[in-house]
């Protein structure tokens, strides 16, 4: 379980942003994913 950093709301563990006040969930063991190739990143 993680928590958001800004408002700490609970998160689930797949979550990947916060689902209250929108900011990123900072996940310490998840590398940088500022590559294009990430199979983890996929916006519509
Ligand atoms: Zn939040």
């Amino acid at each position: 379980m993680s928590y958001c950093v800004k408002c700490g709301v609970e998160l689930d563990d797949s979550a990947v942003k916060c689902p209250l006040c929108d900011t990123a969930v900072y996940l310490p063991d998840a590398a940088p994913a500022q590559s294009a190739d990430s199979p983890f990143s996929q916006k519509r």
